[in-house]
Parts: structure tokens; sequence; C-alpha cells
């Protein structure tokens, strides 16, 4: 039993995914004639009371469009100095938009109306760059899955209108925030410009994200995501999983939940855990007791079968997701209690 807490990307199509998959009507969605993908983007438009949808292949080409969209070359955006936009995609913003990223330092990922606003280039200044989007991150990845407060994303909407600024949601685990929230997902589509969702990640389908916004926006991300080589075929086969994902996928994600907080619980209580993190939703982070070495633990724990990530600096990530079962659960718990390392002697 190999047990995979890297990511929650890990996952593969359940056996009735798959059936779903099987049986899914398709067409060219190049043309725009897929049936299924037609359907998963009126879906999820309608499940944000936004006006249209499209999928991409991935999370990051739709957070790559989207900036795309909002900004023009020399723009600068807003985000968390641990936005995904920022870190993890490859200097897309830069690459394919011409935009620079004013980094606000954040709590856990997360960045509130008031720093948004102090980060802001006075537009009549015109030796700085134009301050032109806002990106927030819900649930934040490096932050360790923490979500945000509904009022603090109003309050931000709030200086992004007194200042002409658009707002972006990369909301890759949007779904874990929703279910832990409860908030209604019609008050994020009024708040926001775009929305990237992703199926991919706690909603097990292998591929897929979308972009969510107005009629007339979506229509306009048609030819960047062309550009950017996401325009696919019969690509219904994989909406269908999306599809499935969105009946049968979503409320389960509080089971997800409920085992990285009983991680974090225990890890709280071991001599070998220096700093554990909050838990909010499907992600723990946390460091070693001083003068332990990572690699060895990294290594000790794969010889157990156990699978998680180092994040750097310290930081160790672990990451619940839908083929994590109970049965696993239950022997990383046990072996988590029974671990016991020491520190190199000086
Ligand atoms: C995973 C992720 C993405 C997109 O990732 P892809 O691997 O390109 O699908 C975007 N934003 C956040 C916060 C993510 O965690």
């Amino acid at each position: 039993m190999e047990i995979n807490l890297v990511s929650d990307t890990v996952t593969r199509p359940t056996p009735d995914m798959l059936q779903a998959m099987f049986r899914a009507k398709v067409g060219d969605d190049v043309y725009k004639q897929d049936p299924t993908v037609n359907e998963l983007e009126a879906r999820v438009a309608s499940i944000f009371g936004m006006e249209a949808a499209l999928f991409f292949p991935s999370g990051t080409m739709a957070n790559q469009a989207a900036i795309k969209l909002l900004t023009q070359p020399g723009d600068e955006l807003i985000a968390d100095k641990y936005a995904h936009v920022f870190n993890y995609e490859a200097g897309g913003v830069a690459f394919n938009s011409g935009v620079s990223c004013r980094l606000v330092d954040g709590h856990r990922g997360m960045i509130t109306a008031e720093q948004v606003r102090e980060a802001i280039n006075p537009p009549d200044f015109y030796h700085s760059p134009f301050t032109r989007l806002v990106c927030v991150e819900n649930t934040t990845n490096k932050g360790g899955g923490a979500c945000y407060d509904m009022q603090e994303l109003a309050r931000i909407r709030q200086v992004c209108d007194e200042h002409q600024l658009k707002f972006h949601l990369d909301g890759a685990r949007l779904w874990n925030a929703l279910v832990v929230k409860r908030d209604n997902p019609k008050t994020y589509g009024t708040l926001f410009d775009t929305i990237s969702v992703c199926l991919s990640k706690g909603l097990g389908a292998p591929v897929g994200s979308l972009l969510v916004s107005d009629a007339e926006t979506i229509q306009r991300a048609l030819r960047i995501r062309k550009v950017l080589g996401g325009g696919m075929r019969q690509v219904g086969y994989l909406a269908a999983a999306g599809l499935y994902a969105l009946d049968h996928h979503v409320a389960r994600l509080a089971e997800d939940h409920r085992r990285a907080r009983e991680i974090a619980t225990l890890l709280g209580t071991v001599d070998w855990v220096g700093k554990v993190e909050p838990v909010e939703t499907n992600i723990v982070i946390f460091s070693l007791a001083n003068g332990l070495d990572e690699a060895k633990f990294l290594q000790l724990l794969k010889e157990r079968n156990i699978h998680i990530s180092s994040l750097g600096k310290g930081k160790l990530r672990i990451v619940t997701h839908l083929d994590y079962k109970q049965v696993m659960h239950d022997y990383v718990l046990e072996t988590f209690k029974r671990i016991s390392i020491r520190s190199n002697p000086a």
C-alpha cells in the first residue's frame, strides 16, 4: 500500500467516473460542438451565477488567460508573495502578458483590502507601472489551505472599484473553501471579474479547469486559449469526468478536511515536530523539531510507504485527497505515533 500525500492531484479516476467518461457524447470543442463540454461550461457558470465559462487543460492556463484578458503589457498585478500565479506558473505573468507582480506580505497566502490599497501605484505617476489587477487565491496553496472570509473579499472588491482594478480569483481549491465556509458560490460570482476553478485537485478528475466570467470576456478568452494552444477537440471525455466529479465529489471534501485535521492534531503531540500550522481544509504544513534532518525524515517515511513533500525553508506539506482512504489514514496516524527520530550528535 503506497500512500501518496504529496498533492491532491495524484488521484486516479474512480471506476464510476471512468464509466461516465466512456459514455460521454463528444464533438469538436474547437468548433464549440462538444455537447458534454458545453454542458460542463454551462453548469459551472450557473454555479457561480455568471454568464459563461470555458474549459481549459490546466489551472495554470486558465489563470494565465485571465491575466492576459485583464491586463495590458507593462501593467502590474497585486498578489500575495505565496501566490501560485507568481511562484508556480513558470514566469507566465511576464512571458504571456508582459506584466509585473507587486507582491504583498500577506498572512498564510491571504491579503487584506488595506494591503491592496497600499500597493496601488498612483495612476498619474508615469514612472511606475499601471496597477490593473488584483489576484487572490482561495484556498491558498502555499499558505496551507487557508480560506478567506467573504467580508474581506468584498472589501478588496470595493478597493478595486475605487481604483478601476480588475479582480481575479485563483480558485484551484475553491471547492474546499465552499465546503468549509458554506458561502454561496453566487456571491463569488458577484465579487470577481474572472474565477478559475480546477477539477483535477480535490474533485479527482484527471484533467481540467474552467475560467468563469461574463459572456464578452469568455468570448475573448476563446482566442487567448487558442493562442496558448489550449483548444482541444473531443474533450467531452474529460468534461464528463468533471461533471461526474461535481455531482459526486464535492460534499466528500469534508472527509479530506477531517483527515487533515486529525493528522495535524497528532503532529501537535509528537516530539519530532516543531510547528504545525492551523488546518482549515486539506493541507497540513509543519516543520520538524530543531536539529532534525528533513531529507532523512522524508526517507524514513518513504521506507514506510508514505510520501509527502517539502516546500523548502523547513516546511513540510501533507495533502489529503479522494484516493487517501480510511485504512491508509489509520496506518499513517499509527506510523506517526510510533516514529522516533533523533538529531545527529553534534
Ligand atoms: C494547482 C494550482 C493551480 C493550477 O495548477 P495546474 O497544475 O496548472 O492545473 C493554480 N492555482 C493554485 C492555487 C493551485 O494550487
